[in-house]
């Protein structure tokens, strides 16, 4: 029998938000179990507590928001839910500062680092797993997202980018191989161009290249390059398995993604619990 876990004792971090610019700080606390991941602004006085899950998500264009029925938002949420799926985290209660999660280096090398120096506490009651039993399928023009039936969670994904620097590329993760090695640490990226529009229009204020990988016509713009030739498509897995843990479980599927984004990532989600008869909480 597999055990709930929570974190050993608080931890804290701080840093600036992506897209707010926004300084943070972040703590990490345990909590009882069958509780799932909760957060909490802590700079807002009531109706503060939003729950980690997917039917809470409210905008994925950028990246993963969620929100209360009070309209409290707590946005870029999807690399630290990574690192807590990472780390087999089920319970946990992450306090806010402000409105986002600090991007830190762009992955979610820090937040594994956070969890790993509070230590992961055995809680004594059995881990539910959400158990895929038909193909589900989410299509948004030449992206898709398909989950399959399996006896082991995997994800297949595959991006197509014209840049020069990324290309085609593709890559299998099967939550067999360590989280951190393979996948943690492969950083989010954008467009100079982009970014420039993005922070003309109050997005991406906190975009540095301390925070991301910069790519501009003649390639990758940070000093030390890139931590892996294919560290893009990781980082999609690392905001598809974060994106998926919104459903509250570990799931038992086979995922194959195309060009699929938090979008789909969530529609998925929605899809999957919408028919009893696709899945089942074993
Ligand atoms: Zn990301």
């Amino acid at each position: 029998m597999e055990y709930q876990q929570t974190i050993r004792k608080t931890g804290v971090l701080s840093g600036i938000g992506l897209h707010s610019g926004a300084d943070v700080q972040l703590k990490i606390s345990p909590l009882e179990v069958d509780s799932g991941i909760v957060f909490k602004r802590s700079d807002i006085s009531s109706n503060n507590i939003v729950p980690a899950k997917f039917y809470n998500v409210t905008d994925t264009k950028m990246c993963t928001e969620i929100s209360n029925e009070h309209g409290v938002k707590i946005s870029t949420i999807e690399h630290l839910m990574a690192a807590l799926w990472g780390m087999k985290i089920d319970n946990a209660l992450v306090e806010l500062t402000g409105p986002e999660v600090p991007a830190m280096d762009g992955s979610s090398k820090d937040f594994v680092e956070l969890i790993k120096n509070s230590g992961l506490q055995k809680q004594f009651k059995e881990k539910r797993k959400l158990k895929i039993l038909k193909t589900i399928k989410v299509v948004q023009d030449d992206k898709e997202m398909i989950v399959r039936p399996s006896d082991k969670f995997s994800v297949n994904f595959a991006i197509d980018f014209q840049h020069q620097a990324i290309g085609k590329q593709s890559c299998e993760f099967t939550g067999l191989q360590e989280f951190e090695r393979e996948i943690g640490y492969a950083r989010t990226f954008g467009f100079f161009e982009e970014v420039e529009y993005l922070k003309k229009i109050g997005l991406a204020k906190g975009a540095s290249l301390t925070n991301s990988i910069g790519l501009d016509a003649n390639g990758v713009m940070n000093p030390g390059g890139l931590r892996c030739k294919d560290e893009f498509v990781r980082h999609k897995i690392l905001d598809c398995v974060g994106d998926l843990f919104l459903s509250g479980y570990e799931i038992i599927g086979e995922f194959e993604a195309k060009k699929a984004g938090h979008n789909l990532n969530n529609q998925i989600l929605r899809k999957i619990f919408q028919t009893e008869a696709d899945y089942r909480i074993i």
